[in-house]
């Protein structure tokens, strides 16, 4: 599917899509705007537009993601050591 851009935190499913640019996305990369931006914003944005936003790579919310994950924030996916 062309339209469907990978979610950064892939091994979850689209549960949010982008205010901006609809591109679905993981409920990790929604619970980003909500640490970053608005604990209620309701103007989610998909990892590119928010970078684009707060001048950032998608490569450093990526890591972002996983730092918030690892600390063990409540707004996002519980991470699962390998
Ligand atoms: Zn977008």
């Amino acid at each position: 599917m062309e339209f469907y851009r990978k979610p950064v935190v892939e091994e979850r499913p689209a549960d949010a899509y982008c205010a901006a640019c609809d591109t679905p996305m993981t409920g990790d990369e929604a619970a980003l705007n909500y640490k970053l931006v608005d604990k209620k914003t309701a103007h989610i944005l998909c990892p590119a537009c928010l970078g684009k936003k707060l001048e950032l790579s998608p490569e450093t919310l990526r890591e972002m993601i996983t730092l918030f994950r690892k600390q063990g924030c409540t707004l996002f996916s519980p991470w699962v050591e390998e």
